[in-house]
């Protein structure tokens, strides 16, 4: 029963999850969305998994192009994670109705909380409570990959009413403003050019005219640049350089850049 795993990355928590779910389901495929492209989107599995980050309460618009592309089965099992930092909102309602409007079903979704990457308002947290996150990501990794290979059906989770309504609110507000967020990153004198923060960008955002970043105003504010960069030479606004870095602990540079498209 072959399940393809689509996921979405920057700083590798959905990569990760996408790779345990892999060896827990055993019969398991993972693929990059970044690396899928035209319409349709073609998958010959009996099920699939959608692993993808949330960004700003809901949906990142690369992931949102993914669903939309994505070849109409009425027999495939479809679920979903989304790996967030403790909030994840409505997300999974607005993939399950932004799915239903192309005709496909979401039998299930469920949120995982992973520490956070977004680094315009802070680091990830002390490495105590990052690790009991990771641990707690781990057991129900398991629970996921169970109900998976049982075809469970039941409502996607989702976040307590309040954080519902506001936060999905803030989400309608801040996507269309979400390309042009990269005007708020800069680079110190410690960048030496190596071109990382281009190489790992998944949206192609990042040129190095003169050998120093210039981002183009087509951002997802997946924050793999500023996190992936060597020298830790990219700021976002004015508190990033007092703020520890992130990626998961376990997803080398070298893997982020084997799921980034080639360009
Ligand atoms: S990854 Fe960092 S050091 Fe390398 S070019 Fe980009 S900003 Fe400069
Ligand atoms: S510019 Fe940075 S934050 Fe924006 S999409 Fe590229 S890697 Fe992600």
């Amino acid at each position: 029963m072959k399940t393809d795993l689509f996921f979405y990355t920057g700083t590798g928590n959905s990569l990760w999850t996408a790779r345990m779910l892999a060896t827990e389901l055993g019969d398991a495929e993972t693929v990059p969305i970044s690396r899928t492209s035209g319409a349709p989107i073609v998958s010959g599995a009996e099920a699939i998994g959608i692993i993808f980050p949330v960004h700003i309460w809901g949906l990142p618009r690369r992931v949102i192009a993914f669903v939309d592309a994505l070849e109409n089965n009425p027999s495939r099992y479809h679920f979903a994670v989304a790996v967030n930092a403790g909030q994840v909102a409505a997300t999974l309602i607005q993939l399950k109705k932004r799915m239903e409007a192309g005709g496909l079903s979401l039998s299930t979704g469920f949120e995982l909380a992973m520490p956070s990457n977004y680094i315009p308002w802070g680091g990830p947290g002390p490495q105590e409570a990052q690790n009991r996150r990771f641990e707690a990501a781990r057991n129900k990794i398991g629970r996921i990959a169970a109900a998976a290979a049982a075809r469970e059906k039941r409502p996607v989770e989702k976040g307590p009413l309040w954080q519902n309504i506001i936060f999905t609110g803030f989400n309608r507000i801040a996507f269309s403003r979400v390309p042009t967020m990269d005007k708020s990153f800069w680079v110190d004198e410690k960048c030496d050019g190596c071109g990382i923060c281009k190489a790992v960008c998944p949206s192609g955002n990042i040129d190095l005219p003169g050998e120093k970043p210039a981002w183009l105003h087509h951002c997802e504010q997946c924050l793999a640049c500023i996190q992936w960069c060597p020298q830790e030479a990219i700021q976002f606004g004015k508190k990033t350089p007092r703020y520890k870095r992130y990626h998961h602990p376990e997803v080398t540079l070298k893997e982020i850049l084997a799921v980034t498209p080639t360009r």
